[in-house]
C-alpha cells in the first residue's frame, strides 16, 4: 500500500516505489510511503489562499466547536485506529495514550476555547493599559491568528497524538496546518486522517498531509507562517537553519529530545509509600511506549545510600515486564517503533554501556510471548548506574527506548547539580513527602524543566504521572529539549497568534475589539439595558443610577443582616486607629449590595442570572454621609453558540460625592436571546 498525501483539497499519490515501511512486531512490509512529485509551493499556497480564509470566517467558538464535533467523530472510530496501532509496536494502553489521548487534546481545546476566549477573532491580551492623564489616549495589547500557515513536523512514536496536539491549538487560532508525520508510524496517522478529511467538518484547505519527504516546503515560508517541529534535537536544528526560516523570522517551535529525570526525595525510606511510587514511576516509564516517550525518565537520582534499594527493586519489578505482541494478552511492553529505531537505540546503549556501569541489559535473550525475535522490534530494558553523575555521558546521550541510569548524589545541591546537567528538560519529578526537601528540589531545577511534578501519598491516586503531558499544561523545556513550548492551555493558541500592542482613543479601540474601553462613550438610552435582549444590547449601553447617600444606620443593619461586625465597620475608635480608616467604614460587600439595588431593572426580562463578579477593588472607603452613584455599562458580549443566552460583561464602578471611584469590577451575567 502506498501512502497518500492530502494536498490542495484531494489525495495525491506519488508514482514510482518509495520507501518500505515494516510492521514493528513481525517485520513484514506494511507500506510504502513517497511524496515525489508533489507540488510543495502550491501545498503552502493552498493553505493561505484557501484554507486560511476559509478558518477565519469562523469565530474562536465556532472552530472550538469544529474540533469537539471531530473529537466525536474520532472517538466513534477508535477501534479502527486501535487496530492498526499495534503494528506500530504499541500495546492497548499505550495505544491509548496515543489515540485517546490525542483525541482528548481535541476536546480539551474545544471546552477551553468556548471558556476562555472571546466568541469573536480577536483576543484581548491583559487589561487596558492607561497611558493617558486624561485618557483620551489608550491602550490595550490583542491577539489575531496569523495569515500564514503551520507546518506540524511530528515524531514516530506518538503517531495521532502528535497530530492531534498541534492541530488542536492551530485550528483555535484560526491557522490552516500541513502535517508532516515521521515515516515510521505515518501509516497510523495517514488511516487517522483519512477520517479528518471524511468527516468534513473542518473547511477545505484547513489540513493537508504530506506522508514522505516535505521536500523544499520549507523554503516557501514567510513570515506569517509557523513551524512546529517535534523530534531529535539534530533534527530540529537542521530544519531551524534553512534559509527562508531565520532570513523571515519564521516562528519555529522546537520540541526535542530531552534527558528527564526523576529525583526521590532524602526523605523516602525503602519500604515506604513514596519509595513504591518512585519505583513505580521509573518501571512505568522505562516500559511505557518501550520507553519511546519524550519525557519518560533517563535519568533517576537516588540519595547515595538508597542505591541499592531502589536497584535492587527495579531489577525485580523489570524482571517480571513481559515483553512480546502487543496485541496478544497479558503482554506489558510490545517493541519499539522498527528495526531501524531499534537500531539506533542499540547504539546509544553502547556509548552508555562504555561509560556506566551496567544494571540489567538481557541483549538479545528475551522470551517473546506471540512474537519472533528475528523479525520485530523487540528490546529488553536496560538500567545502567553512572558512577560519576556529573560526568557521566547519561547527561548527554539519549537511548530513545527502554533505557534509564541511576545516579546518586550526597545532598541536594548534588542533586539539583545533576538534574541541571541534561542541559534543559521536559520534564522532572521529584518524589518526597518532605515539603522542604520538595520546595528545596522543586526551586532548584524548576528552571532547567518546562515541567516539575511532585509526588507523593497525598496525590498519588489522581497523579496523571511523570510521562503524560496534558493540553492544560505546557510541554516543552528549555536549552536542548528545544527551547519551546507547546500546549498549555489557551497558552499554545497564541504562538499562532500576533500580539499586537493597539493604541488609540477609548471609543476607537472599544469599537475595535469589541470590549468597552474605560473613557469611552456610554450610550445613555430611554431603554435600560436590563430589558434588552442579547442581539439588541450593545457594547457601551450604559446606565448612570439615582445617588444614595450611605448612613450609619445602613451600616448597623448590614452588620446585623450579615453577622459582619468587623471593628473597623461597628467601632470607631479602633476603626481610626487603623491606617486606612477615619471612621467606622461602609462594608465593601454593602457597596456591592447596594449598587445592584441601583443598578438592576427589577421586573422580569432578559437577564436570567448574575453569575458572577470578577476584579473586584475597593479603591477608598465609603462614610456615613457620603453619597454613591453607580455607572454601570455592557462591557463585552459574548454569545454562546449552542445555548439561546450569552453571557454579557458589566463594568461596574462606583463613585462618591467627589467623583472618586470607591469600587470598580465587572459584573457577569447571562441575557436572553429570545424575548
Ligand atoms: P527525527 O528523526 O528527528 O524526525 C522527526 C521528524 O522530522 C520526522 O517527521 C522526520 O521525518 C522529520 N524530518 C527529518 N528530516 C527532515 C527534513 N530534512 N525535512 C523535513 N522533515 C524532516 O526524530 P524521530 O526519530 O521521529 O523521533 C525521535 C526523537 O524525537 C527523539 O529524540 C525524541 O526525544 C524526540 N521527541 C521529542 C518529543 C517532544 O515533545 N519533545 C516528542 C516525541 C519525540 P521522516 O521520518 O520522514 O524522516
Amino acid at each position: 500500500m502506498k501512502l497518500a498525501s492530502y494536498a490542495n483539497g484531494e489525495w495525491y499519490r506519488a508514482s514510482g516505489s518509495g520507501k518500505v515501511l515494516s510492521n514493528a512486531v513481525s517485520g513484514e512490509a506494511i507500506a510504502e510511503i513517497s511524496s515525489e512529485g508533489l507540488d510543495f509551493a502550491s501545498v503552502a499556497d493552498y493553505a493561505r489562499r484557501v484554507g486560511g480564509p476559509a478558518l477565519r470566517k469562523f469565530t474562536f467558538h465556532q472552530r472550538a466547536l469544529m474540533l469537539k464535533e471531530l473529537a466525536k467523530y474520532l472517538m466513534e472510530r477508535k477501534e479502527i485506529f486501535y487496530a492498526l496501532s499495534s503494528a506500530t509496536g504499541a500495546t492497548r494502553s499505550d495505544s491509548w495514550i496515543d489515540i485517546e489521548g490525542g483525541i482528548a487534546t481535541l476536546f480539551t481545546y474545544s471546552g477551553k476555547g468556548r471558556r476562555e476566549l472571546p466568541n469573536s477573532n480577536i483576543c484581548l491580551d491583559g487589561p487596558q493599559e492607561i497611558i493617558a492623564r486624561e485618557n483620551t489616549f489608550t491602550a490595550q495589547h490583542v491577539y489575531t491568528p496569523i495569515q500564514g500557515v503551520a507546518v506540524h513536523i511530528n515524531a514516530f512514536n506518538f503517531p495521532c497524538w502528535g497530530m492531534l496536539e498541534k492541530l488542536a491549538p492551530t485550528l483555535l487560532a484560526g491557522v490552516p496546518a500541513i502535517v508532516k508525520p515521521a515515516s515510521q508510524t505515518a501509516y497510523l496517522t495517514e488511516l487517522m486522517f483519512q477520517h479528518i478529511v471524511e468527516s468534513g467538518i473542518l473547511p477545505q484547505g484547513a489540513v493537508q498531509l504530506i506522508c514522505g519527504s516535505t521536500g523544499n516546503l520549507l523554503d516557501q515560508l514567510d513570515f506569517q507562517d509557523a513551524v512546529s517541529f517535534t523530534g531529535s534535537a539534530s533534527t530540529g536544528l537542521m530544519l531551524k537553519k534553512t534559509p527562508a526560516i531565520s532570513e523571515n523570522s519564521v516562528r519555529f517551535f522546537m520540541e526535542a529530545d530531552s534527558l528527564n529525570c526523576s529525583i526521590l526525595g532524602s526523605d523516602v525510606d525503602p519500604g515506604s509509600v513514596e519509595f513504591d511510587l518512585y519505583i513505580k514511576e521509573v518501571v512505568r516509564e522505562i516500559t511505557a511506549k518501550s520507553g519511546q516517550k519524550c519525557t519518560a525518565i533517563r535519568r533517576a537520582i537516588v540519595p547515595a545510600d538508597r542505591l541499592d534499594a531502589v536497584a535492587d527493586a527495579l531489577v525485580n519489578r523489570l524482571a517480571s515486564t513481559t515483553i512480546g505482541n502487543p496485541a496478544s494478552e497479558g503482554v506489558r511492553m510490545g517493541a519499539l517503533a522498527g528495526l531501524e529505531q531499534r537500531a539506533d537505540v542499540l547504539a546509544q546503549v553502547e556509548k552508555l554501556t562504555a561509560a556506566n556501569e551496567t544494571v540489567v541489559n538481557r541483549g538479545s535473550d528475551i522470551e517473546l510471548i506471540d512474537a519472533d525475535a528475528e523479525r520485530g522490534a523487540f528490546m529488553a530494558p536496560v538500567i545502567f548506574y553512572a558512577r560519576d553523575p556529573l560526568q557521566s555521558n547519561a547527561n548527554d546521550v539519549e537511548a530513545f527506548g527502554p533505557v534509564s541510569t541511576l545516579m546518586t548524589y550526597r545532598d541536594a545541591d548534588e542533586a539539583i547539580e545533576i538534574a541541571a546537567r541534561g542541559k534543559g528538560s521536559l520534564v522532572a519529578s521529584v518524589i518526597t513527602a518532605d515539603t522542604q526537601v520538595a520546595t528545596r528540589l522543586t526551586t532548584g531545577i524548576a528552571a532547567c524543566h518546562g515541567r516539575v511534578m511532585v509526588l507523593n501519598e497525598a496525590c498519588a491516586k489522581e497523579s496523571t504521572g511523570h510521562g503524560s503531558p496534558l493540553p492544560h499544561l505546557v510541554h516543552g523545556g528549555p536549552g536542548r529539549a528545544g527551547g519551546s513550548e507547546e500546549m498549555g492551555g489557551i497558552r499554545g493558541v497564541k504562538h499562532y497568534m500576533q500580539r499586537t500592542a493597539l493604541q488609540g482613543s477609548p471609543d476607537m479601540l472599544s469599537a475595535i475589539t469589541g470590549q468597552w474601553m474605560t473613557g469611552s462613550e456610554r450610550k445613555l438610552d430611554q431603554v435600560h439595558p436590563f430589558r434588552k435582549r442579547f442581539d439588541q444590547l450593545e457594547v457601551g449601553d450604559a446606565v448612570v443610577t439615582d445617588k444614595r447617600e450611605i448612613t450609619l444606620a445602613d451600616i448597623e443593619s448590614f452588620a446585623d443582616l450579615t453577622g459582619d461586625r468587623f471593628y473597623a465597620h461597628m467601632d470607631a475608635e479602633a476603626a481610626s486607629r487603623n491606617p486606612f480608616f477615619e471612621d467606622r467604614v461602609a462594608h465593601g460587600y454593602f457597596l456591592v449590595s447596594m449598587a445592584a439595588g441601583l443598578f438592576v431593572w427589577p421586573g422580569e426580562g432578559p437577564v436570567l442570572a448574575n453569575y458572577g463578579l470578577d476584579h473586584l477593588r475597593f479603591s477608598a472607603p465609603v462614610y456615613a454621609g457620603d453619597v454613591l452613584q453607580v455607572q454601570f455599562t455592557c462591557k463585552q458580549k459574548v454569545n454562546r453558540e449552542t445555548e439561546d443566552y450569552g453571557e454579557v460583561r458589566w463594568d461596574t464602578t462606583i463613585v462618591n460625592q467627589d467623583d472618586q471611584v470607591v469600587a470598580n469590577y465587572d459584573v457577569l451575567t447571562l441575557v436572553a436571546k429570545q424575548a
